[in-house]
């Protein structure tokens, strides 16, 4: 990548600018107090279009800089956002929510574009999803409440206050950039505070676009600003910046503790959501054909770069074979193909390093494992330039085995066998990892011992994937810790204050027998 004069970059990006399958491109990759702008850094970077290898955007990456001065905006636009009534943010916010509903269609673009997704995947899934999280934080901005007040030492009133926090710092993966950018900004502007979205580098068109979405839905300059920048230059200098209040990262668990490091050093409010590897377990009484089709919906949505993707499942012995077979046929009917063609069910990965990554792990797995079926990239209907890797089963794997216990973010579902429903659990939750898992059976008493035993954020019974915006997100053990999305994420963006009035109107109080004693 060659160096840039900052001074042009923004024209350079602008003339640039085709569009790409209806993408209308931005004029820069910085939105700071509401308007855009090219980064600093003197470095440039492409976005990649992974269904074809072709660059389809430059942009100069932000630098120090432009941290500062997003920072800065946000901290300007703070007093008078947190000050406006729970009704004025929300009045905006559904306003925002009605701008993204008519822009569907290039949101759904634009993401396919920079991802590689299925566009019925972004029609459907992405761009609802992020409209539906706009509607509910909405309305739930207007539902902030603290404790109820009360006389509890007798001759006091206390109450609880719930405050924004100030700026918040939120960086975010590239798995689904329009939603991660939602569940960051939303909670976080809904409670009053404001914010600096940090996406990752490989994709920040929705995320620019979702920030522009709320300055012409009318919320304030400053905001909601987007930096796009390297994570050890722009995303450390935002974790460590001395006027953000607080970090939310959504990303790997590698990074995330480099993240935690950063923030603790600076006593910061943290908000970790990590890597996934979640278990699906299948008891014997289970519907086969239903945990068949979860198991391959749930590991392939996204080509498998969900972090909570079905990636290991358990299936107990009498159906082991069954299920085995019953996956591999349904992987041979998946269509990979162009994104943007409505039939493809499974497009590339998000990049040509993130495709071989995965190969790696299938490679290494062979030594050890069963490759059941695909463990290949196909060359075949003009997907060789693309980063496309074929839905993947590997059986016959160790529990303590790489494939098993490590997170590969890609289209590869490892089954293993179980005897005893103890030994289903045990196995579900050993790894480092707690963000989601499932269970498949139709005896209750089996599902709810999973739902209490099974160590993750969430645990669907007879279903893997659906995610609603009323219901909390997030990780235990190793996959972090808070909640993204529902009422509970307002926990990590609000701090409570408690206020307590004397009733009493007593200059000398009784407690203040401590101090004088008996004069
Ligand atoms: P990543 O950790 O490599 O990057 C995430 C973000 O962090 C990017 O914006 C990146 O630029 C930034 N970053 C990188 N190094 C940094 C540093 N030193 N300081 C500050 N920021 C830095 O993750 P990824 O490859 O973009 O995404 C895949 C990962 O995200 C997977 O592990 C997946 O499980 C996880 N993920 C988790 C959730 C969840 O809700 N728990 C959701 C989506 C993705």
């Amino acid at each position: 990548m060659s160096n840039a004069g900052s001074s042009e970059a923004g024209s350079r990006q602008a003339k640039d600018g085709n569009a790409p399958h209806g993408v209308a491109l931005p004029s820069g990759a910085q939105y700071i107090d509401g308007e855009l702008r090219a980064g600093t850094s003197g470095r440039e970077h492409a976005v990649i279009d992974p269904a074809t290898g072709d660059a389809v955007f430059t942009y100069d990456l932000a630098g120090t800089k432009d941290v500062d001065a997003a920072v800065a905006a946000a901290r300007a636009a703070f007093p008078g956002w947190a000050g406006a009534t729970p009704g004025e943010r929300s009045e905006a916010m559904h306003r925002f929510a009605g701008v993204l509903a008519e822009r569907a269609e290039e949101f759904a673009r634009a993401e396919s574009l920079q991802c590689g997704k299925p566009i019925k995947l972004s029609r459907e899934f992405d761009v609802p999803g992020t409209v539906d999280n706009t509607s509910f934080f909405a309305g739930a901005a207007r539902h902030l409440q603290g404790q109820s007040a009360g006389e509890y030492s007798g001759d006091h009133t206390s109450y609880v206050r719930r405050e924004p926090i100030g700026v918040v710092g939120s960086i975010a993966p590239w798995n689904y950039p329009l939603q991660m950018a939602a569940w960051k900004v939303l909670p976080a502007i809904a409670a009053g505070n404001t914010i600096v979205l940090k996406p990752a580098e490989l994709t920040p068109l929705t995320s620019l676009m979702f920030a522009q979405a709320a300055t012409e839905a009318g919320i304030p300059d400053g905001v909601v600003n987007v930096i796009t920048g390297a994570g050890k230059e722009a995303g450390e200098h935002l974790v460590g910046h001395p006027d953000v209040a607080m970090t939310s990262f959504t990303g790997s668990t590698a990074v995330g503790r480099r993240v935690a490091e950063i923030a603790t050093a600076t006593v910061k409010r943290l908000h970790l959501e990590l890597g996934g590897k979640a278990p699906f377990v299948v008891f014997d009484d289970a519907d086969l054909e239903a945990a068949v089709h979860g198991a391959v919906a749930g590991a392939l949505i996204n080509t498998g770069q969900d972090c909570t993707a079905a990636t290991r499942a358990y299936v107990q012995r009498p159906l082991h074979d069954a299920f085995v077979q019953g996956v591999a046929d349904l992987m041979a009917t998946i269509r990979l193909g162009d994104p943007f063609d409505e039939s493809t069910d499974l497009g590339p990965l998000i990049s040509h390093a993130q495709r071989d990554r995965v190969a790696d792990f299938v490679d290494r797995a062979r030594g050890y494992a069963r490759v059941v079926t695909g463990g290949e990239a196909p060359k075949t209907n003009g997907l060789a330039r693309g980063a496309y890797y074929a839905p993947t089963l590997i059986a016959d794997a160790a529990q303590d085995s790489e494939i098993v216990q490590s997170e590969i973010f890609g289209p590869v579902l490892v089954v293993l066998p179980f005897d005893s429903d103890d030994e289903g659990i045990r196995l579900a939750n050993d790894t480092p990892y707690g963000l989601a898992a499932s269970a498949w059976s139709r005896d209750v008493y089996r599902t709810g011992r999973a739902t209490r035993e099974i160590q993750a954020g969430c645990v669907w019974i007879n279903d893997h994937i659906p995610i609603l915006s009323e219901m909390p997100h997030g990780g235990y053990k190793a996959s972090g810790f808070g909640k993204d999305m529902s009422a509970y994420s307002f926990e990590e963006y609000t701090q409570v204050k408690h206020v307590m009035y004397d009733n009493t109107a007593v200059a000398r109080k009784d407690w203040h027998r401590t101090i004088f004693g008996d004069r």
